[in-house]
């Protein structure tokens, strides 16, 4: 059976010399995406789910207790070697041959116009896990050179949720604007070296005489300006004496080049816009290409990864560096970017969204944001979990959101309480249950998990449950509660249905009236009688009121960014948000701490809205359902 080394890694057991041998194969994306069984096999792990039981049917296959013994015991512990890519490989032959006398320093370089997104969150997992594992550092740069949209508010949000996601800069806090002054006097020495000059050709005349990828560019006329002009028009460009537009200053390197990148690249420009840092003491800003590398260089990073667009701009990174002869000469390494079905990942678009209202904010729970996961109520462990999973490639892709959502779910799985909640409730009436009587009963907080304790849970006459759990009509295949049925009320008592009320005008049932069986007291039956149907519930007079917001995803097609004519907004789905005003939760939610994920049984996965959740109302954002819904959906299509 192959094996992916990458997966295996990601069970910490394994990093640390392992209790448990370990075996894993890869499946499809709507059906469990690992199987990895313990030696003890005690329990079989579907990804990081433990099912404690002797026979699991995992693919359509039936597996025995022994076989998974056997199985397990005929794999060496070698085969648990930790992760690996393509990039971890170029770092492990240069630690070998002793380059960067076998340092590693990475860094992350957001630039603070937005939030950071799960694409971001790839990037931070990648730049940040290579320095932990290869003993190295990795340092937060804020790439901010380009004043229209760079805010601190930005930075700060950006700086929580890089910790949020579990990493930590300590003193390695750097702002590409820290290097203005630095920066200029790189690209005066450019000047004097012959290797920039100042252009004063209009930004259309630039583009004009830049070429295109099938036709060379042709020579600035300002070119051939002796160095002296050159270094007095750069002064002048900084003291402020022209408008925006008027010269800018480039590299001096070939406008035949078949890159059009090394065709006399900007490196600076005039931008009269005060800089949420720096203030109005500059008005030239440095370019990204120019800024980088030397931030890089500064900061004696040693491997500068970044994301397959900028290949194209190697050269120039490693011209800017050749050219000013500096001591720290980094790597540039690429790889491809994060895409997710279902959403957008770029700045841009959801700065579009944010700006012209489709979403709430940048921690609207659909948004794609770090923000917007974390108060949709995904944990950190779930997104580097999916980080880890994805891989690093060298070619572009989109990966199928349902990942995401399967990495967030195994996560809740595990740590996620359960709990009752209606949605959408109906009365049912118990008519044999004394008026006034309350009966507690206590149901465990995680079927697998004892440790995490139990919770009372109040039984009167009148209950709610789920209106899609009763049908007049019931089609086959329905288990739930219809005429003639008797099913169980989780943890309490079978009942057996003996009519409905209706709503004289409307026809609806508004309740439904019951008789319960005292004998199955905890929802079983003494005589061994079967029901097929378990319906959740909570009790009329105990229950608590809440505010329910079903998020679904935010396109309704796959890759919305991938019609180029057509404008991504049509691609809403309109049906991303379902707000559900008269819900009602079991009391022990009472107080529930903001964030605070649950599993509302038979339901789906929930969080407390950090924002908008108090004691005067309780409010909670669906984070992900049970199943994946959409795979049928899909399968179907
Ligand atoms: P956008 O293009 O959407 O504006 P950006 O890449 O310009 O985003 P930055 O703040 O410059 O945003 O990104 C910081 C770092 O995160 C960069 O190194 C960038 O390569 C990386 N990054 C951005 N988007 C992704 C993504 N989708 N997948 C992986 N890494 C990403
Ligand atoms: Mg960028």
């Amino acid at each position: 059976m192959p094996l992916s080394l990458r997966f295996v890694a990601f069970y910490p057991t394994l990093r640390s010399g392992a209790s448990h041998s370990l075996k894993h194969e890869r499946t499809s994306l709507s059906s469990p995406l690992f199987v990895v069984f313990s030696r003890s096999a005690e329990c079989v792990r579907i990804g990081k789910g433990l099912y404690p039981t002797s026979r699991t049917e995992i693919q359509g296959r039936t597996k025995d207790r022994e076989d998974i013994d056997r199985e397990a015991a005929s794999m060496s512990r070698e085969e648990a070697t930790p992760a690996t890519d393509f990039i971890r490989e170029i770092i492990e032959g240069d630690l070998k041959a002793n380059k960067n006398q076998g340092r590693v320093a990475t860094r992350f370089p957001p630039e603070p116009n937005g939030y950071l997104h799960v694409g971001h969150a790839k990037s931070i997992c990648l730049n940040f896990g290579i320095a932990e594992q290869y003993g190295g550092t990795c340092n937060l740069r804020f790439d901010d050179t380009d004043p229209s949209g760079e805010s601190m508010d930005y930075v700060e949000s950006i700086k929580s949720d890089v910790r949020w996601l579990g990493f930590d800069w300590a003193d390695r806090l750097f702002f590409a604007s820290d290097y203005f002054e630095h920066l200029y006097q790189y690209a005066a020495q450019l000047i004097r070296d012959g290797k920039a000059y100042v252009c004063s050709l209009s930004p259309e005349e630039i583009k004009e005489y830049r070429g295109s990828l099938t036709k060379p560019g042709k020579d600035s006329p300002y070119r051939t300006r002796s160095v002296e002009e050159n270094l007095d028009l750069f002064q002048r460009m900084r003291a402020g004496e022209f408008e925006g537009g008027a010269h800018v200053l480039r590299a001096k390197i070939d406008m035949a080049s078949p890159n059009i990148n090394m065709r006399d690249p900007t490196l600076y420009r005039i931008k009269k816009v005060p800089h949420y840092r720096t203030g109005n003491t500059w008005c030239i800003y440095p370019m990204y290409d120019f800024t980088h590398c030397l931030s890089d260089s500064i900061e004696g990073i040693t491997h500068s990864i970044c994301t397959l667009e900028f290949e194209n701009n190697r050269p120039l990174y490693d011209w800017v560096l050749d050219h000013l002869k500096v001591e720290c000469h980094p790597q540039q390494i690429e790889f491809a970017r994060l895409n997710l079905s279902y959403t957008v990942l770029s700045k841009r678009k959801l700065v579009g969204l944010v700006e012209k209202g489709y979403v709430s904010g940048w921690d609207d729970p659909r948004m794609p944001t770090l923000a917007g996961l974390r108060r949709r109520g995904y944990t950190p462990e779930a997104i580097r979990d999916f980080s880890e999973r994805i891989g690093v490639a060298k070619r572009d892709s989109i990966v199928d959101i349902g990942l995401l959502e399967h990495c967030i779910r195994e996560d809740l799985n595990q740590r996620a309480p359960r709990v009752m909640a209606v949605l959408r409730p109906l009365r049912l009436v118990i008519d044999n249950y004394p008026e006034g009587k309350v009966e507690e009963f206590d149901a465990p907080y995680h079927p697998q998990n004892p440790d995490m304790g139990s919770r009372k849970v109040p039984l009167s006459r009148v209950l709610h449950i789920e209106r899609g759990d009763f049908l007049e009509d019931p089609p086959k295949g329905f288990f739930r509660l219809a005429p003639g049925r008797e099913v169980r009320l989780r943890y309490a008592y079978y009942v057996t249905y003996t009519g409905v009320v209706k709503d004289e005008q409307t026809g609806q049932v508004v309740e439904v009236h019951c008789t319960h069986d005292p004998k199955t007291r905890g929802g079983w039956s003494p005589d061994g009688r079967k029901v097929k149907g378990t319906i959740h519930w909570v009790s009329a007079a105990h229950s608590l009121p809440a505010e329910v917001r079903l998020y679904d995803r935010l396109f309704g097609i796959a890759n919305p960014s991938g019609k180029r004519d057509a404008d991504f907004t049509r691609f809403l789905n309109p049906n991303s948000l379902e707000t559900l005003t008269s819900s009602l939760v079991e009391p022990s939610l009472a107080g529930a701490a903001p964030g605070s994920g649950y599993q509302f049984e038979r339901l789906g996965y929930f969080c407390v809205d950090p924002v908008d959740s108090s004691d005067r109302g309780l409010v909670f954002n669906r984070t992900v359902t049970l199943r994946d819904s959409w795979a049928k959906i899909a399968k179907k299509e």
